[in-house]
């Protein structure tokens, strides 16, 4: 018998200051909370290095956007920075890693509406190892397919209480997304929308780079480095990782741009990326089968966002 992944839970509780360590081995919540019965509740989902949660504000400012559109109440923001700590040092004093580049704690924010009529929702931190396959991805790169996410670019704004750009916890459909992309020989999937735009990926947000040569007419020649992520209004989650990456680019000196995209711009790019917090910057090998760009730019455009993503706190 495999034994159950190592979990560490942290409930806000204002009876404690830190948060209180709950015994993941031992039921926790009631079977009629509103987010097991309804997936009425929202999440967020960061990673901590050798120790240090990344992006912590941002990822707090989104929980907050996401209970907002929910009309959900959240604890004060220094309650669930107090909870993070809690959860990545017990986790990292019960399960240390074994080397430093193996220090990375997945950790999950959680909210539920709890029980029907409850006062306040059900808020808790749980940490857990980062899974060897996303580590794996960020060398190996990745193989997507393209699927219809069913909306067009305007179904957020027109009907809200589809709540398209928050993270919800109702990511059965996500799931179930990369679970056909899976059947089909992929490795995962870039949703596209009914009015043909590149959206996002089920747990990831989509990047590419187009390089252009410009010829400044006085003998010189320049690459100009082009970033190129989907426009946040189009229904999809604005990423925390796109986001912080996107600041160190064009302070290095990349220019920035906002969809919108069809598919042929990432077939045209010179490297597509899926990135987000825990599996951090995967690089795109194939899209339908399609090579994207050649191994060798990849590679290196890939170093080069690392090395941008490395530094950000
Ligand atoms: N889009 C969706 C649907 C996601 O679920 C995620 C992350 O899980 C992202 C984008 C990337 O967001 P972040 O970079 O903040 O992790």
């Amino acid at each position: 018998m495999t034994s159950p992944a190592p979990t560490v839970l942290v409930f806000l509780d204002p009876a404690f200051e830190n948060g209180r360590i709950a015994d993941s081995s031992q039921p926790q919540l009631m079977a009629t909370d509103l987010g097991a019965t309804r997936g009425d509740g929202v999440f967020e989902s960061l990673l901590a290095v050798q120790g240090r949660p990344r992006k912590v504000q941002a990822h707090l400012n989104r929980l907050g956007s996401s209970a907002a559109a929910l009309d959900l109440a959240l604890p004060e923001q220094d309650a669930w920075r107090k909870a993070i700590d809690t959860a990545i040092n017990e986790f990292r004093n019960v399960h240390p890693a074994p080397t430093p580049e193996e220090d990375e704690v997945v950790v999950k924010l959680i909210v539920t509406r709890g029980v029907e009529g409850a006062a306040s929702p059900t808020c808790w931190v749980q940490a857990s190892p980062s899974p060897a396959g996303s580590r794996r991805q960020r060398e190996t790169g990745i193989d997507v397919v393209l699927l219809d996410r069913g909306f067009d670019t305007e179904a957020g704004e027109r009907a809200p209480w589809l709540l398209l750009g928050a993270k919800t916890l109702s990511y059965a459909v996500n799931m179930a997304a990369l679970r056909y992309a899976h059947k089909q020989g992929a490795d995962d999937a870039i949703f596209t929308s009914t009015d043909g735009r590149v959206l996002e990926g089920p747990t990831s947000t989509v990047l590419l780079a187009h390089l252009e040569t410009v010829d400044d007419g006085d003998g010189s020649v320049r690459t100009v480095r082009r970033l190129i992520t989907p426009q946040h209004d189009s229904g999809i989650l604005p990423g925390t990782s796109q986001g912080a990456l996107f600041a160190a680019a064009k302070a290095a000196g990349w220019e920035l741009g906002y969809g919108p995209l069809v598919p042929q711009d990432l077939f045209d790019a010179d490297a597509v990326w899926l990135i987000s917090s825990i599996r951090l910057i995967a690089p795109v090998n194939h899209i339908n089968g399609k090579e994207i760009g050649t191994p060798a730019v990849r590679k290196q455009l890939t170093a080069e966002l690392n090395e941008l993503f490395a530094g950000i706190e």
